[in-house]
């Protein structure tokens, strides 16, 4: 197997804590935070926007070759990475959970998923990077050098979910933030291209239970000893 990367993986269902979690131990390495959930959610706005049939492969490739995707770092301290597509600032417009739903169904469709990885592997090449989303520690940089999968309980994510939504203005039915919540982790468990599953080589961490700042100790702490031995 090729050497090990100087990357961090953090992969998991939503709700888990991943961004806050992500962004944190990149802020505390000093390592750029890569948010590829938010590149699913951009791709799948604009090609709503667009109208685009995702029926139409070619079409959908087209589409993607001409989009002008950019990152760009968090307004505020601890808040999502702002994202502008083709010029147009598209930050608040994807963090909706209908959004999350769309990109779910958008990153099933292979063109969308080899276009992505290629991108998210460009802006990794240099290493120092904490990469969060479904498939990192598998397929975007299996070789990286601490990988971890976080999990909690659905009725846990589903309440961070509403709060992390409510202090973004937007109102959701607990309920229905629940069904949606299970309908994506099996949707995304269940493609064929690089479903949500942990890599054998990811370190599993629960945190229905313990605190963010908990987390992120106990995986610095990883770090920092695999860095040092
Ligand atoms: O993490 P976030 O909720 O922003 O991701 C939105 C959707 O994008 C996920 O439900 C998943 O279907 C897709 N995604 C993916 N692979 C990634 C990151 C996100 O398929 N690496």
């Amino acid at each position: 197997m090729s050497e090990k990367r100087e990357i961090v993986t953090i992969d998991g269902p939503s709700g888990v804590g991943k961004s806050t979690i992500s962004r944190r131990v990149a802020a505390a390495l000093g390592y750029t935070y890569l948010d590829t959930g938010a590149m699913y959610r951009a791709v799948a706005h604009s090609l709503q926007q667009l109208q685009i049939d995702l029926s139409d492969e070619q079409v959908v490739s087209s589409t993607l070759a001409a989009l002008d995707l950019q990152l760009l770092p968090a307004a505020k301290e601890d808040g999502d990475v702002g994202v502008v597509v083709n010029g147009q600032d598209v930050s608040n417009a994807i963090r909706t959970s209908e959004m999350g739903m769309l990109a779910s169904q958008v990153s099933a469709i292979p063109v969308v998923r080899k276009r992505l990885t290629e991108m998210q592997q460009a802006i990794g090449q240099a290493g120092k990077i904490v990469a969060e989303g479904r498939d990192t520690g598998t397929v975007v940089f299996p070789d990286a050098c601490w990988k971890f999968f976080l999990e909690a309980d659905p009725e846990e994510r589903a309440r961070r979910r509403k709060a992390q939504l409510r202090a973004a203005g937007q109102e959701v039915d607990a309920e229905e933030l629940l069904a949606m919540i299970v309908k994506r982790d099996r949707d995304d468990q269940e493609r064929t291209l690089a479903p949500l599953q942990k890599a054998e080589d990811a370190i599993v961490i629960d945190t229905t239970s313990i605190d963010i700042q908990e987390v992120c100790r106990k995986m610095l702490e990883f770090v920092q000893s695999k860095k040092t031995s």
